[in-house]
């Protein structure tokens, strides 16, 4: 795994290093070690745009495809001023993991534009997305058996009902064509569930850590995010969510939270819709009412608190920082968001760190959800609610009859009503999150790692190694 000098080396040495650190754990020759660390496919495009005033932009864009043990490859599309491969690579690799864990069948992608969202208009955004697509579609690196994007920082649903509009002018006849990207809005063939599907995989992820008494009483922590105080950095799309899951469902309460511009903190919590509301309003999260304003905005990670959720950007927690931070819980919602020098600090002070790998895996199972919905080409509720709810109809009926009592209205209505699509996604990506925690807390104990990740990583790389080993090379 190397990146051209220079090029966004940091992040991924840290990617690397975590792999080498899990490598070490395995049984595999130093050749299949070697075909897991290469990335497959690294494709580096720069193409023309035409800008609002008539000029032309040239814009620098990344696909990176890690792994082809399994296709389609999957990962998502990020908007970044400063990005470069190096990043780009760093994030291919950790979806092939990601994705190994989750035990979803896709190899590991990602792809980029050089580009600041925020500072060009949305007519510009979309050219440079309909060209990216064409892009890909010249080279093979786009399609729904190939590699399939989806959101990722500073791109959302607007940005799949580009790509996929193009896909689908440039390939007529593929009937599958709507699964060539994942995230789209439900109008275009998405699933209910996919936008904030990252941030509540992590709000289950952290629960499902929180639900162990004897973890929790290591931390000095008694179980459960119930009453826990939360700090947030970044209110994006998984931020936000995953505070809001964790506020709404979870009883969490959210003391800071940290955006680009500053941070907010109120230590009896603050209400984190109103602070999206007011964000909106005013274009800053700053002068929320109640709350103090913090500056710079990173100091926020430092604040008193039993639960830590960066889900911004990577590298946010490095050996700087690292020795101030108060958390007993580091969750990772974002990628790469704590550095290996970062790590070692936090674990040294016993802070549970819960890996990316794991914890913001719910964004690609659903993801896997929209894709196989896109080629059965029927919504997953269609052919079963009806039928269930008849079922249920039936079972209330037989209970009125063996008791002699009646059920209310509303609680029929509870116990009957048949399960809708986004039903099927919440409760499927609860059972995965909460498998995949168990799988890895398993292998964390009985294989006495030093660590979470160290286990999340070993858990991956062994099913990604084998089925290269059962695949065997060919041609
Ligand atoms: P987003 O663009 O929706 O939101 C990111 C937010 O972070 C923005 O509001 C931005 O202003 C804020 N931010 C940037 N730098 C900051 C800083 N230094 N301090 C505080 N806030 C800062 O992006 P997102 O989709 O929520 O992605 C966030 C992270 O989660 C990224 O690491 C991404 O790779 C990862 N991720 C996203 C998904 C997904 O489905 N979107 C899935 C898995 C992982």
């Amino acid at each position: 795994m190397s990146a051209e000098p220079g090029q966004g080396q940091g992040f991924l040495s840290d990617v690397s290093r975590y792999f080498e650190r899990a490598a070490r754990h395995t049984e595999f020759s130093p050749g299949l070690l070697e075909q897991l660390r290469a990335c497959n496919g690294v494709y580096r495009v720069a193409f023309p745009v035409e800008r609002d005033d008539g000029g032309i932009e040239v814009v620098e864009a990344y696909r990176v495809e890690h792994s082809h043990h399994r296709l389609p490859t999957k990962g998502g599309l990020r908007f970044t001023p400063d990005l470069n491969q190096g990043e780009v690579m760093a994030l291919a690799v950790l979806m092939t993991y990601k994705c190994a864990l989750v035990n979803v069948p896709f190899g590991g992608a990602k792809g980029g534009i050089r580009i600041d969202p925020h500072a060009v208009s949305e007519r510009f955004r979309e050219r440079v997305t309909r060209r990216y697509t064409a892009e890909l579609i010249k080279k093979n690196f786009i399609g729904p058996s190939l590699d399939v994007p989806a959101p990722d920082y500073g791109t959302g649903e607007r940005e799949m009902t580009w790509i996929v509009d193009t896909f689908q002018a440039l390939n007529p006849t593929q009937l599958d064509a709507y699964a060539c990207v994942t995230g789209k809005p439900i109008s275009m063939h998405g699933i209910p569930g996919r936008r904030e599907a990252t941030g509540l995989g992590v709000y289950y992820g952290i629960e499902q850590a929180m639900a162990i008494a004897e973890d929790m009483k290591r931390l000095g922590l008694e179980p459960g995010l119930a009453g826990k105080r939360v700090v947030v950095q970044g209110l994006g799309n998984v931020g936000y969510h995953a505070a809001h899951f964790a506020q709404e469902h979870g009883g969490a309460v959210i003391v800071g939270i940290a955006e680009i511009e500053g941070g907010i903190h109120a230590p009896d919590g603050l209400d984190i819709d109103a602070v999206l509301q007011h964000r909106r309003a005013t274009g800053s999260i700053l002068g929320f009412p109640g709350a103090r304003n913090i500056q710079p905005s990173a100091e926020v990670l430092e604040l008193e608190c039993d639960v830590l959720i960066p889900a911004a950007l990577e590298r946010q927690i490095t050996a700087e920082n690292a020795p101030r931070i108060q958390a007993r819980i580091v969750a990772e919602a974002a990628n790469g968001p704590v550095d290996p020098d970062g790590e070692r600090i936090l674990l040294e002070r016993g802070v549970l760190l819960i890996p990316d790998i794991f914890l913001n895996a719910g964004g690609v199972t659903a993801s896997y959800f929209e894709w196989v919905k896109n080629l059965s080409h029927i919504s997953f509720a269609r052919m079963t609610k009806r039928q269930q709810e008849i079922s249920n109809r039936r079972l209330v009926e037989m209970v009125e009859q063996v008791t002699g009592k009646t059920i209310s209205a509303p609680e029929r209505k509870i116990l009957t009503q048949g399960p809708n699509e986004i039903d099927f996604v919440y409760t499927a990506l609860e059972e995965t999150i909460a498998i995949a925690y168990q799988e890895v807390r398993e292998v964390w104990k009985a294989r006495a790692l030093p660590d979470l990740r160290t286990a999340a990583y070993l858990v991956a790389i062994e099913r990604v190694g084998n089925c290269y080993l059962s695949q065997g090379i060919f041609p």
